[in-house]
């Protein structure tokens, strides 16, 4: 491990990440959600947060210019980022230089085959994601990271205010969308704390929060046929003013078998997905699945 001493770049100061990026011929891309950390105090919170150590790795998605990596390398034994900007790369191998233990893979993290990455990278030391996620695709990263299975003890991630809000709402509120029931299903979701739109160059229109979700070792619950509860989430939440009985029938069962399923389940005949627990929507797919 290395410390980030007085001569390290400053890459939170606005000055230097200027001519630095001036210098590797570097222009944002709004599209690709870069707007990068300047606050000097969250990538060290962030880093303390995933709960990484000399003994563990660290996943991150989106280096931009390594930032958040550097804080990570300092209590990681070993991080592997991920860039998808082929810009960026050389710029990292400068500000990364003083930290052999950090590996730069350029591809997008929707593409490469995370699995295989761990293992390779990692073999058997316990994995974290700590990321300061591109906006654009944050709940598709999300969702991709946590169906995989991948063998990580945890996410840590910045995300848009109203995207923490919704992953990590308690089911049955208003916030609460068919994200957060599939966020239950594979982890324990809190919220750490808020990061005002300032932290950031440039600054986005929102404000941020940062979310740990500590994966479950098992499901909280059983179900038949997974696949099938998710397929009753999405459609109850796709429609969520109207009744299960009517929004269910876009996943294919006709109202007689939902209303049957629902009286078998001991769910109200008139409940909408948002009054329904991740217990109950298994409850229901088990009563649809022969
Ligand atoms: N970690 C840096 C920081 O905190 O300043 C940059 C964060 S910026 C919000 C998001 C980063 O994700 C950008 O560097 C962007 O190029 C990268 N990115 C966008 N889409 C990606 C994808 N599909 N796979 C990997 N990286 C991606």
């Amino acid at each position: 491990m290395h410390t980030n001493g007085p001569s390290a770049p400053r890459l939170t100061d606005v000055g230097y990440i200027r001519e630095l990026l001036e210098r590797h011929g570097f222009r944002f891309s709004k599209k690709l959600g870069q707007n990068f950390l300047i606050n000097p105090s969250v990538c060290p919170r962030m880093a303390q947060a995933c709960g990484a150590t000399p003994d563990t790795g660290v996943l991150e998605i989106g280096p931009g210019i390594g930032v958040l990596t550097r804080e990570l390398a300092q209590v990681a034994g070993k991080v592997v980022a991920i860039e998808l900007d082929d810009r960026l790369p050389p710029v990292l191998a400068e500000t990364l230089a003083e930290h052999p233990h950090v590996k730069i893979v350029q591809g997008d993290c929707m593409k490469i085959d995370l699995h295989k990455l761990l293992t390779d990278e990692f073999g058997e030391r316990p994995v974290a994601v700590c990321a300061n996620l591109p906006y654009y695709i944050t709940s598709p990263i999300i969702m991709n990271l946590l169906e995989s299975r991948l063998p990580i003890t945890s996410i840590t991630v910045m995300v848009q205010k109203e995207a923490a809000q919704r992953l990590c709402a308690q089911p049955g509120t208003r916030q609460a969308g068919a994200v957060t029931l599939a966020v239950q299903y594979y982890a324990e979701a809190q919220t750490l704390f808020s990061v005002s739109r300032g932290s950031f160059l440039p600054a986005p229109q929102v404000d941020s929060a940062v979310i740990r979700l500590t994966i479950r070792p098992t499901p909280p619950c059983a179900v038949k046929d997974e696949k099938c509860m998710f397929r009753l989430i999405r459609a109850g939440f796709g429609q969520r003013r109207k009744t299960l009985v009517n929004s269910l029938a876009s996943a294919g069962y006709t109202k007689q078998q939902l209303a049957a399923a629902l009286a078998s389940a001991d769910i109200s005949a008139g409940a909408r997905a948002e009054e329904l627990t991740l217990q109950q929507f298994a409850r229901l797919a088990d009563c649809l699945t022969v």
